[in-house]
């Protein structure tokens, strides 16, 4: 059952703030076409009051802060979260849904792994303190070396849609848990349980403009908050194309950014592989949160033997997903997240037919869902590696197909893009796995499965996928500054001048 989206303010100093501009960006639910609520919008004006708020809890130097608290301190409040975000785990599931689209089943599930990510930080909070003076062992005995590991300073958080509140989590947690000081932008296209992680962190004490968050348009918001002198960095999750932007405005004051962009991830299945168990894989790969996985393995490559069995199958296992407004008990597949989306994706598909793809299945909206920005989940084959549909990232439910004759022709295909973020490989050899591993241009592997993501692995990509990786210890290390700190231990004067007390 739908539930009313809450009213709520830019929350900037540990309280909720009217946008001093006053303007609001309307709520549209997915699946239905209506407004359903709305969302403060943030201007320069706020960035100014919310990047102040982050400086004093930063407040270096001054003792009672944030940054200089310990980690076992900061972990508190993470615990804290954690156990809020539980509690309210099914309100922030239907909230997530109505907001986004995506099924009920996985927003409960991206609920689990919110909390599950501020539990993960709130231990890594605590082995900070004991890594700390970490020793450096150096050839001269005269010195002594060590290391600190200090948080960046103030940062700002930029994140989508896909996955409006996990996303936003895999940086707060880490940067929070370092002794950063945060403000958070989420995407305009769903903003809302960002909005009720605001008033988690109200719940729980958590000191004030140690998070700020921010709701507002990319242009009025996101740029003023990548390009602002006081912000230390600026952590970033979307497109390629506003990465470079980000990138650009970063690079005016050498601040660094850390960069997790789009994909087109390729699926390499083998002849020797079971079916139906390759087939779920590969729809899960590229159809599960509606098709818009910046990982999403949208490139099949299908050994040749089996191609015309595989589709049949592909076909088999998607008439079976429930396609379904994404509160619908059993909904497998809910619209895509805006009108300008729907749009975007349709044209794609118009697009490759036009260059002479196939569309094997789908293509269109299902006829059961008269309203709402739905799309079937669509399989397109006869495609050439020049066609727009195999070399850009559609962001929806639609699976490219192609054909393979040898392991090495696949690995060229596999490899024939401009992006390196995901890539699998689904056979029953283990060595050609293993070959297949160490082949793929990408930063994450699966073997046998695609998808699957765990809060203490590396996440990140590589070529126009981004820089840098999230979770598990790079997630922290992404927020801390390592500062070397040398004494010299020897009694004996340094004596590389000649003394004058010796003249
Ligand atoms: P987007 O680039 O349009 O927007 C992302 C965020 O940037 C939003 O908060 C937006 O308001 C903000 N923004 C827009 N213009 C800006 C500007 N000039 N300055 C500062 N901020 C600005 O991306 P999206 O449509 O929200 O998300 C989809 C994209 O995200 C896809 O390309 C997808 O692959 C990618 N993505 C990547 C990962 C990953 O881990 N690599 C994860 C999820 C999504």
């Amino acid at each position: 059952m739908a539930i009313p989206i809450p009213t709520r303010q830019l929350f900037i100093n540990g309280e909720w703030k009217d946008p001093v501009l006053k303007k609001r960006i309307p709520v549209i639910n997915p699946a239905t076409e209506q407004v359903v609520g709305d969302i403060p919008a943030a201007t320069a004006e706020d960035v100014e009051l919310a990047v102040d708020a982050a400086r004093k809890a930063l407040a270096r130097n001054k003792g009672k802060d944030w940054s200089s608290a310990s980690g076992a301190v900061r972990a508190k409040y993470l615990r804290a979260i954690a156990a809020k975000i539980t509690e309210r785990k099914s309100v922030l599931a239907k909230l997530e849904a109505i907001d986004c689209g995506k099924p009920l089943d996985e927003a409960a599930w991206d609920m689990d792994d919110v909390a599950g990510c501020f539990e993960y930080y709130a231990d890594l909070a605590e082995g900070l303190d004991a890594k700390q003076k970490a020793p450096v062992s150096l050839p001269m005995e005269t010195f002594k070396s060590y290391v600190l590991k200090e948080p960046i300073g103030v940062v700002g958080l930029i994140t989508p849609w896909n996955y409006p509140l996990l996303m936003a989590v895999w940086k707060v947690a880490p940067a929070l848990a370092a002794g950063c000081t945060a403000i958070l932008k989420p995407s305009e296209l769903a903003s809302v349980t960002c909005l009720e992680l605001a008033d988690v962190c109200r719940e729980v004490g958590l000191p004030p403009g140690v998070l700020n968050i921010l709701t507002g348009l990319g242009h009025e918001a996101g740029a003023p908050l990548a390009s602002h002198p006081h912000v230390d960095k600026i952590a970033f999750t979307g497109s390629t194309a506003t990465g470079s932007k980000i990138m650009t405005a970063a690079a005016q004051l050498v601040k660094p950014v850390s960069l997790e962009l789009g994909g087109k991830s390729p699926i390499v299945v083998f002849e020797d592989v079971d079916l139906d168990k390759a087939a779920e894989w590969t729809i899960f790969g590229c159809f599960w949160t509606n098709g818009q996985i910046c990982s999403a393995t949208s490139r099949l490559l299908v050994h040749e033997s089996i191609a015309a069995e595989f589709l049949e199958k592909l076909v088999k296992w998607i008439k079976n997903i429930k396609i379904s407004d994404p509160l619908a008990e059993g909904c497998r597949l809910g619209p895509v997240v805006s009108g300008g989306q729907y749009e975007k994706i349709l044209k794609f598909i118009s697009t490759a037919k036009s260059e002479g793809a196939k569309i094997v299945c789908g293509g269109k909206r299902p006829e059961h869902l008269k309203r709402g920005f739905f799309i079937e989940p669509t399989i397109i084959s006869d495609v050439t590696t020049s066609m727009q549909i195999w070399r850009e990232e559609v962001f929806g439910p639609v699976l490219s197909v192609k054909t393979f004759g040898s392991e090495e022709e696949a690995i060229e295909l596999a490899n024939d893009t401009h992006y390196g973020l995901g890539s699998a490989v689904i056979s029953k050899d283990l060595e050609r796995c293993e070959r297949l591993t160490k082949a793929f241009q990408a930063g994450i592997v699966w073997i046998n499965c695609s998808q699957p993501c765990f809060c203490q692995a590396p996440w990140g990509g590589m070529k126009r996928s981004g820089f840098g990786r999230e979770l598990g210890e790079w997630g922290l290390n992404n927020y801390l500054s390592v500062k070397q700190v040398t004494q010299y231990i020897s009694d004996e004067p340094w004596g590389w001048y000649a003394s004058p007390s010796k003249l």
